[in-house]
């Protein structure tokens, strides 16, 4: 419970952000359902892109003769003790787009166009972060599975069709994976503003992660219990049985949650949650409530890199 007023004012302010969310959720598609997520294949963390070739290639005859550089291979992190933050950022993206000039600033909160999309992949490559996944995450808690060194998470949540054509694409290119949150009827609803199954199981199959966003974006905290009970499950189960294997991390609809609904996702069976606010301190006890940083449109690279660890 003290945890959970700890993070009051961020679940109060982000209340009124989140309303982007299902305002753009409900246009242009009909009832959304469900969807998917999953997890677990441990990516191997590609190297960073930079990685440095800390070999000098030598010029001397006899050295070259003798100079197989090996593969620099990535360092590993171990967990903290139970309760001690860990620096894991965790970025929250929701559409991928171009905007007009006079978009609405609702709009800009919840958007970045492509090109600064891949100018913030290319410089958290740059910079030394290696994507990994909630399966991970989870794993790392729970049983103290190493991390790469400089772990990032990347969120893109609610289905959305950029999530196939611009970040799929990317992400792949540079060996990175991300973790997409669906609601199940959103990706039923088909359409071409949102994802169908068939993208997400192929972008399963190829290693990215999927994440429960319950059946209808559902605003949790609004709903009575059993119906909050029956979108986290039935949400849960839909994905699960589409993607043919277990899933691991929820995102609470409009960054929603409260300390009954943050047990109800814990007894769903979710290992890992995520809200909308706020920093990149992550530590074994707040699983079910792990803060993640918001890109907006037109954030520039500076202001990126002030909100992740030096
Ligand atoms: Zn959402």
């Amino acid at each position: 419970m003290l945890k959970f007023l700890r993070l009051l004012p961020f679940v109060v302010s982000f209340g009124l952000l989140s309303s982007a969310c299902s305002i753009q959720a409900v246009k242009g598609v009909p009832p959304p359902t469900a969807e998917p997520l999953q997890v677990s294949r441990v990516e191997p963390s590609p190297a960073p892109a930079h990685t440095p070739t800390a070999v000098v290639p030598s010029r001397t005859p006899t050295r070259a003769a003798t100079a197989t550089p090996l593969p620099t291979p990535t360092p590993f992190i171990t967990p903290p003790p139970p309760g001690a933050p860990v620096s894991i950022p965790i970025l929250m993206y929701h559409h991928l787009k171009t905007l007009a000039p006079n978009a609405s600033e609702t709009l800009r909160t919840w958007t970045v166009s492509p090109e600064q999309f891949t100018a913030q992949l290319d410089y958290l490559q740059t910079r030394g972060f290696h994507t990994i996944t909630f399966r991970q995450l989870a794993e790392f808690f729970e049983r103290g599975a190493p991390l790469p060194t400089q772990p990032l998470i990347l969120t893109f949540d609610d289905a959305w069709i950029d999530a196939y054509t611009v970040a799929f694409p990317e992400l792949r290119k540079r060996g990175m994976v991300g973790v997409f949150f669906v609601p199940t009827q959103y990706v039923d609803a088909g359409g071409e503003l949102l994802m169908n199954w068939e993208q997400v199981l192929e972008m399963d199959r190829a290693g990215m992660e999927f994440g429960g966003h319950t059946i209808s974006h559902a605003d949790l905290t609004k709903t009575n219990l059993v119906e909050a009970r029956r979108q986290l499950v039935q949400g849960k189960a839909i994905t699960e049985e589409k993607l043919g294997h277990p899933i691991v991390a929820l995102s609470y609809p409009f960054g929603a949650f409260n300390p009954q609904i943050v047990a109800e996702a814990g007894a769903a069976g979710y290992r890992a949650a995520v809200i909308l606010c706020c920093g990149y301190k992550q530590q074994s006890d707040l699983l079910l409530m792990l803060p993640r940083i918001r890109i907006s449109y037109g954030d520039t690279l500076d202001e990126l890199a002030k909100r992740l660890p030096e």
